[in-house]
């Protein structure tokens, strides 16, 4: 995903559906996305783990001129082995274009910058487009606050793929996505502003290896507010949205699509 690119939306379900749910889920999208005329690569979904094949393979087999892409919502740290219920990154080649890491939902369980930045560094061997979710956890904090917070939260990442024997420079040309998810806007119907986003946007892209990252918002995005998000210029840019709650409907998620110019 370019800079220059249009909007990407990517579809985050979570735990919420069953796999058989996400397959006619993923059905309902696909069809409203052929008659709503969806531009072809501006969607992805992160089904749950367990029924990402079975939406990858629905989707490329029936619905390919979308070219909707198909996200794991995590992966291990560790290389493929003896490592009961883990997912490596390799094993996604192939099935998953990208892969939501550090999602706020694992952090809370414990998941830290190490942690995540190991997984970078894992998607990045294996060729898959890591999405970096960072995020601030203060409702009341200042724009400063909350830029500092989500750099350092950069840092620890960086850091933790340098653990691993990668150059930070590496790191920095491997195609990684940054999510901006202030955690206290997720799921709770209180949506960041658009200028804080845009000042974190501009905080994290004065970091070396950032400066021309693609940077999508995610917080309690519903049709109303998306199309202030999107859009900008320079380090302020925001290149798509990270749709939790609302990407569980298909009217919901579409009015979104609309509402960013990828749909009708
Ligand atoms: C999320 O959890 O990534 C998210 C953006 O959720 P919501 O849109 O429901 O706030």
């Amino acid at each position: 995903m370019s800079g220059t690119a249009s909007p990407r939306l990517i579809a985050n379900w979570k735990a919420n559906l069953a796999p058989g749910e996400e397959v006619e889920l993923a059905r309902q999208i696909a069809l409203r996305g052929s008659a709503r005329q969806l531009a072809p690569g501006s969607l992805l979904i992160a089904p749950s783990a367990i029924g990402l094949v079975a939406v990858a393979s629905l989707l490329r087999r029936e619905h390919a001129e979308l070219k909707i892409g198909v996200v794991a919502q995590d992966c291990s740290s560790d290389d493929p082995g003896a490592r009961t219920g883990e997912i490596p990154a390799s094993h996604l080649i192939g099935v998953a274009d990208a892969v939501i890491l550090g999602h706020s939902e694992r952090r809370a369980r414990g998941e830290d910058g190490r942690a995540i930045g190991a997984k970078v560094a894992r998607c990045i061997d294996a060729g898959i487009v890591p999405i970096v979710c960072l995020g601030d956890l203060d409702a009341r904090a200042t724009d400063v606050e909350r830029c500092d917070a989500v750099v350092d939260q950069w840092r620890g990442v960086l850091a933790g793929a340098a653990a691993l024997q990668r150059e930070e420079a590496a790191v920095s040309t491997s195609g990684i996505i940054i999510a901006y998810e202030p955690v206290w806007a997720i799921g709770s119907g209180r949506p960041a502003r658009p200028e804080t986003v845009a000042a974190v946007a501009r905080a994290l892209r004065s970091e070396a290896e950032l400066t021309s990252a693609p940077l999508l918002y995610g917080g309690s995005v519903d049709g109303k507010s998306a199309a202030g998000y999107v859009g900008g210029s320079g380090a302020e840019r925001v290149d798509g949205l990270l749709i939790g709650g609302a990407s569980l409907e298909v009217e919901s998620l579409f009015q979104i699509a609309a509402a960013v110019g990828v749909s009708r």
